[in-house]
């Protein structure tokens, strides 16, 4: 019996549009190219066995809030996700450091003068956190009834996406804190793309929070493939496809694939506007990623840093701003902005025998960008740790190219999938109502490349899922996703 959906590639993304046609009883097949499963949720051992690193993502504020997890449920799959005090930490000279605490009160408190206006700012996002969330990591073709959520957001957008952004707090801390955040888009700043993560990302670490899975990420991606394999689905690992005509059979083909991956395998059969369109699809900056096994935890100057599940190396705003522009503009050099996380600080497991622990960071860099950053983030880690660089045991580095490399669908290292420009953080990967629909039968997209965008929250996934279920099977309902459903009968 010929299989009624493949999926190719094995990220976040194909893995939820996976499990959304296997959960409408449909016969899948996951193809992946790599070794393993996972696309951004691999965590394997670097090198000590009792140690292991997340290879791509680390944290999970989308996991545990997008409408797909929470129906997914990974807390009754036994997939831990652990809060830290602190969700995140923005270190600055002199010892000193903004908080962003779970609690928004103590956040608050830290924050002096621009108390108020950080909690001006997050709180009514808080009040209606679920909306939010959903307009965010929605398909973003509809308008929600309550209309609150993307007036909030726009409003938002206005206030700290535009110049009007330094003028948004008084003092230093509040500003490079929410900077920190806004940066997780990678790209010029300020924008009303960047401020639309800061909002969506910067109110859930008050909200749902900024967690980790105890063990790391690899543990979100085995819930996933545990489902599958209950429901029937097959999983193939190794085997790259390089030609579309390879899926042929399958009434619906979803693939978790960059435009650049799709137009290789499929390009000469797709109309010349749409490959036109795929080619004119423009990806940001990139990541270079540097992993760390470490004798301790890290000698932050300001100790309360080292309570943070993330911390974020970038100075002040300005700093952050005028880092991050020259970097979109393809500029290599000055002091890149920094993500760095010590699990074992929030996940004590993760500490090997004679207290080895991982230590995951990686630096914004312009596209394709050949640099090897592992002594520049070794740099800015030492700048807010004095003494960082007499921990380190050993570490290895993935330049920008090196990460495209490891995963096709990170074009010249952007880990965002396409850049975060506003029209490609609405309209991606081409303006079309659908967008996960291609022009070739049964073919859709549904990676990061597609609405809502980069991140483990398997939306994109999900969302195209449900499209083809409509269009090619006729189902109207979308399957339940929860641990208790009953699996659906084969149609
Ligand atoms: C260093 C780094 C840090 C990150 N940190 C975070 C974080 O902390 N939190 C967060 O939410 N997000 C983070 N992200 C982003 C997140 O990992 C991605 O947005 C997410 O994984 C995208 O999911 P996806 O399913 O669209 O694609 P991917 O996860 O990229 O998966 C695509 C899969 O398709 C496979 N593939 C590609 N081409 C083919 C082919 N022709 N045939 C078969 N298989 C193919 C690839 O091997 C890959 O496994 C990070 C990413 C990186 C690289």
């Amino acid at each position: 019996m010929a299989t009624d959906v493949v999926v190719v590639g094995s990220g976040p993304n194909g893995l939820a549009a996976a499990v959304t046609m296997a959960r409408a009883g449909l016969s899948v097949a996951v193809y992946e190219g790599a070794p393993e499963i996972g696309g951004g949720l691999r965590t394997r051992s670097l090198f000590r066995d009792d140690v292991v690193h997340d290879i791509c993502s680390a944290v999970h504020p989308m996991a545990l809030a997008s409408a797909f997890f929470r129906e997914f449920d990974l807390a009754a799959r036994d997939v831990e996700l652990l809060q830290p005090e602190i969700s995140y930490a923005h270190p600055l000279d002199s010892g000193r450091a903004a908080l962003a605490h779970h609690a928004l009160d103590a956040t608050c408190a830290g924050l002096g003068r621009d108390g108020r206006a950080w909690r001006t700012l997050m709180e009514p996002l808080l009040e209606r956190s679920q909306a939010v969330v959903d307009f965010a990591l929605g398909g973003q073709r509809s308008l929600p009834r309550d209309l609150r959520a993307p007036l909030l957001l726009g409003l938002g957008m206005l206030r700290h996406g535009t110049p009007l952004a330094r003028h948004a707090f008084t003092g230093q801390k509040a500003a490079a804190l929410l900077a920190g955040v806004a940066a997780h888009a990678i790209g010029r700043m300020p924008t009303p793309s960047s401020a639309a993560v800061a909002l969506l990302l910067g109110h859930l670490a008050h909200g749902t929070g900024w967690p980790l899975p105890r063990g790391g990420s690899g543990r979100i991606a085995e819930a996933m493939v545990s489902d599958l394999r209950t429901h029937g689905a097959t999983l193939t690992t190794g085997q790259r496809i390089d030609d579309l005509r390879d899926t042929c059979g399958a009434r619906a083909v979803l693939l978790d694939l960059s435009p650049k991956e799709f137009l290789r395998i499929a390009g000469p059969l797709l109309p010349r506007p749409y490959r036109t369109g795929l080619r004119a699809f423009r990806y940001g900056p990139g990541a270079a990623k540097v992993d760390f096994l470490t004798s301790g935890p890290i000698p932050w100057a300001a100790p309360e840093v080292g309570h943070a599940g993330t911390v974020h190396l970038g100075g002040l705003q300005e700093d952050v701003f005028q880092q991050e522009s020259l970097v979109a503009r393809g500029k290599p050099g000055g002091e890149p902005f920094v993500l760095v996380v010590d699990p074992a600080t929030t996940d004590p497991g993760r500490i090997g025998a004679g207290g080895h622990r991982p230590v995951w960071a990686y630096a914004h860099v312009p596209h394709a960008d050949p640099t090897d950053p592992a002594d520049i983030v070794t740099a800015r880690i030492e700048r807010y740790a004095p003494g960082f660089t007499e921990t380190v045991v050993a570490r290895r580095s993935l330049t920008a190219p090196g990460l495209e490399k490891y995963n096709p669908n990170y074009v010249g290292g952007d880990i965002a999938a396409g850049a975060m420009t506003l029209r490609q953080t609405l309209l991606r990967p081409l303006p079309r109502w659908n967008p996960y629909r291609t022009p070739l039968r049964g073919v859709y997209l549904c990676s990061a490349s597609t609405p809502p965008g980069p991140g483990v929250h398997g939306m994109a996934g999900h969302l195209a899922a449900v499209s083809a279920l409509h269009r090619e099977f006729g189902v109207q309902t979308t399957p339940s996703l929860s641990p208790a459903a009953p699996p659906t009968p084969r149609s």
